[in-house]
């Protein structure tokens, strides 16, 4: 089935993918969400997906001229940005051509609940809802409300809600294909203007928020791999490889958790301490970003380069050419490892000198 579809809302700013597709389905007036996922993506689907699948058909369905593309649906509309650093480069293909082509896999929506990065529940901003409602006419789902970690919104600093705080009744369904359009709940409780409790992590949520924009603004510039070999070369400068090529874990790891306990940085007041000690446990841990908890990813780019802005200033040296010197280094002898490591450390101190000189 491949016809062009009459109508497509366009999206509102920081508008989340599922509101636009709820949006679609209001509008169309179906009284069931799989005719509205069998319009769009041409699957049965009973459940509103944060990321698009099979895309191509869907893009080339929209009305001509009306200004979406699939690049700016995911960017724009989805945690894509964020979590294809999540994916390791195994996984990566498969999930582009979910996002791409797929009908019957939900692909990489499957990493985005199990990256931990979106909310289980749909969460709103009683300021947001009143004002989108009186400049729109309806109200929309933010995408940046929907960080699990992050439970403020970014504009007003006020405590995002889940439930009519009057009468408790869930303001979403749990598949998200029962969303607000306008500030009141199933009940008729005004959403607007509530008393909301005082936050006392605004500071942290809100660096937090900060690093995850400058992160999707610059997603194209990394992946997985990429920032696993930059820590693997702050390794090396901070001393944490040992001379028979091994990294020096107990003294990386004991450093990581101090660094959490005394770091001045407003942000590990959101890492979780006990979490953190149970992901350095894991013998994977320099193999994939996977079980990094959004706070504790970011923190680790602070401990290792200052800040995430410089962790993507530090585009030096990410070659194939180096990354085959690293993944070779436990088939290295003794003496073959020794001349590497000087060489890299070599390497790494003139870069360190010409970045300083520019
Ligand atoms: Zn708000
Ligand atoms: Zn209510």
């Amino acid at each position: 089935m491949c016809h062009t579809l009459a109508f497509f809302p366009t999206p509102y700013p920081d508008e989340d993918f599922r509101s636009l597709v709820y949006r679609y389905h209001i509008r169309v007036g179906y009284d069931n969400f799989y005719s509205t996922c069998l319009d769009l993506y041409g699957s049965k689907l009973n459940r509103n997906l944060p990321i698009p699948i099979n895309m191509i058909a869907l893009t080339n369905k929209l009305p001509i001229n009306c200004g979406i593309d699939m690049e700016s649906l995911l960017n724009h509309n989805t945690f894509w940005p964020l979590l294809r650093i999540y994916i390791h480069e195994s996984n990566f293909s498969k999930s582009i051509s979910s996002i791409q082509y797929g009908r019957n896999t939900i692909g990489a929506n499957r990493y985005l609940i199990h990256s931990g990065i979106l909310s289980s529940q749909i969460r709103y901003c009683s300021e947001c809802l009143k004002e989108d409602f009186h400049r729109y006419g309806e109200c929309f789902v933010h995408l940046s409300h929907q960080i699990n970690d992050i439970d403020i919104c970014p504009i007003h600093h006020i405590r995002l809600i889940t439930h009519c705080p009057v009468c408790n009744i869930n303001l979403t369904n749990e598949d998200g294909t029962s969303l607000l359009v306008t500030p009141y709940c199933l009940n008729g409780h005004s959403l607007s203007n509530l008393h909301t409790e005082k936050c006392n992590t605004i500071i942290a949520q809100m660096q937090l928020y900060h690093n995850v924009q400058v992160i999707c603004e610059n997603s194209k510039k990394l992946s997985q791999k990429e920032i696993l070999l930059r820590y693997r070369l702050a390794c090396i400068r901070k001393g944490y490889t040992g001379i028979s090529g091994s990294l020096e874990k107990e003294k990386l790891f004991n450093d990581i958790l101090d660094a959490i306990a005394t770091s001045p940085d407003s942000i590990v007041a959101l890492v979780d301490y006990s979490d953190v000690s149970r992901t350095l446990s894991k013998p994977i841990f320099f193999n994939y970003l996977y079980f990094h908890s959004l706070p504790f990813f970011i923190f680790l780019m602070y401990f290792f380069y200052g800040s995430v802005e410089e962790l993507l200033h530090s585009s030096f040296l990410l070659t194939d050419e180096l990354n085959k010197v690293f993944d070779g280094v436990l088939t290295f002898t003794r003496s073959e490892y020794i001349q590497t490591h000087l060489i890299l450390k070599n390497l790494l101190l003139s870069f360190d000198e010409v970045a300083v000189t520019d």
